[in-house]
């Protein structure tokens, strides 16, 4: 069944009536500049072939519904109860959205409820932001249900704030802006400060090129832990160096951070420095040279992220120095890090070939087996049916 029809199907079981519409919104990868989206700096991610639709049917009151494929409950709020501690669990996703809708300036008071039904093939937990896709066509349908006509850039903040105060989880703009904003077989070049979002043509097919995401199952946990602590340091890294966020720093700067920081910070810092550069470099490449010219750059940000900001695991060094070896253009561990997936850059012709060396070096080594598999670049969140 199409997944639409699948969408539709779901709600009605789960309803008893048919949807009003079905919009949905996908996930991402990041093919570079990790961690510097809470530094006001560069990422470029783009929207992938897998997505998360919500299926919305109307209601007389003012209660807001939520249920999932993944999960056995239906959770629902008075959207007058709405507020960032009402909800816990993945539903705060969904009703996370709706409260901050209402914080950026929507006026809740007189819409009517709805019933949402959710389904996804986004893997969730593989760094591929099931996160974002839940937020973003939850925020894309409620906006468009209700008549709000709130741009993308703010239905990626209102994504971002759900996720922040609600969840609990401190992200940046970066998975919400590629959800929104991408689009087919072209990559979302984003500023994180400015918010400017240019959307640049990948061209990996007609260069012959796929992206393989090799998704290590290695569990990861945002809201806990690595990244709070990463985050931390860069900010004490900018305060130590004067700077509003990072993202004011160069490459040249690093000799000057090297002396006032200790080690530990400065690595910190000389990733989310060169990372930025990284994503530079990357876009220009891309432009001037097409996709098979970006390699380096994937390659480097790894190291980048193993040795300076330590927070690969060793089933993604594996996964990538697999993919190396086996004649991948480039490759890197993406996502947030502590598990989830890596990429590679592939010629067509080797898909299989690093599919299967890399599927071998995992049950060598008594990992977990990886799921590999390939991703396009394709249309941010839109309206189905
Ligand atoms: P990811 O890297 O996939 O974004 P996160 O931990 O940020 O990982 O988000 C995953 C969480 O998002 C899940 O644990 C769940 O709470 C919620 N979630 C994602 N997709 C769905 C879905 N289709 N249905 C219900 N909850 C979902
Ligand atoms: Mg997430």
């Amino acid at each position: 069944m199409d997944p639409v029809a699948s969408a539709e199907h779901l709600f009605a079981e789960r309803y008893g009536r048919r949807p009003a519409g079905v919009w949905s919104a996908p996930g991402r990868v990041n093919l570079i500049g990790e961690h510097t989206d809470y530094n006001d700096g560069f990422v470029f991610p783009f929207a992938i072939d897998k997505r998360t639709t919500v299926a919305l049917g109307d209601r007389d009151d003012r209660l807001i519904r939520v249920a999932s494929t993944f999960s056995p409950d239906v959770v629902e709020l008075h959207i007058d109860e709405l507020s960032p501690d009402a909800v816990s669990g993945w539903a705060a996703y969904p009703l996370g959205v709706a409260w901050a809708l209402g914080e950026f300036g929507a006026d809740l008071a007189h819409v009517r409820g709805v019933d949402l039904h959710i389904d996804s093939d986004v893997p969730v937990g593989a760094g591929l932001s099931s996160s974002a896709a839940l937020e973003c066509a939850v925020a894309l349908a409620l906006d468009e249900h209700w008549g709000l006509g709130f741009d993308r850039p703010t239905l990626a903040k209102v994504g971002r704030l759900a996720e922040n105060r609600v969840v609990g989880a401190p992200t940046g703009i970066m998975d919400q802006s590629a959800s929104l904003l991408g689009e087919h077989d072209a990559g979302v070049f984003l500023d994180c400060r400015s918010l400017d979002a240019d959307v640049i043509p990948l061209g990996f097919a007609a260069s012959g090129l796929s992206l393989l995401v090799i998704d290590t199952k290695v569990e990861h946990a945002h809201s806990t832990g690595g990244y709070a602590a990463r985050r931390a340091s860069c900010e004490a890294g900018a305060r130590a160096l004067g700077v509003e966020s990072l993202r004011d720093l160069h490459v040249g700067d690093l000799a000057r951070a090297q002396e006032v920081l200790d080690d530990e910070t400065f690595r910190r810092v000389r990733h989310v420095v060169t990372e930025n550069q990284r994503v530079l470099d990357t876009v220009r490449s891309l432009r001037e040279h097409g996709a098979g010219s970006i390699g380096p750059m994937l390659d480097a940000s790894h190291v980048s992220m193993r040795d300076d900001f330590e927070i690969s695991v060793p089933e993604l060094d594996l996964a990538v120095e697999t993919a190396q070896a086996n004649g991948a253009i480039g490759a890197r561990m993406t996502g947030g890090g502590f598990g989830g997936a890596a990429i590679a850059l592939v010629i067509d012709a080797l898909v299989p070939v690093i599919t299967k060396a890399v599927g071998a070096a995992f049950a060598e080594h008594g990992y977990r087996a990886p799921a590999i598999f390939t991703v396009h670049a394709s249309q941010g969140a839109r309206r189905d049916a």
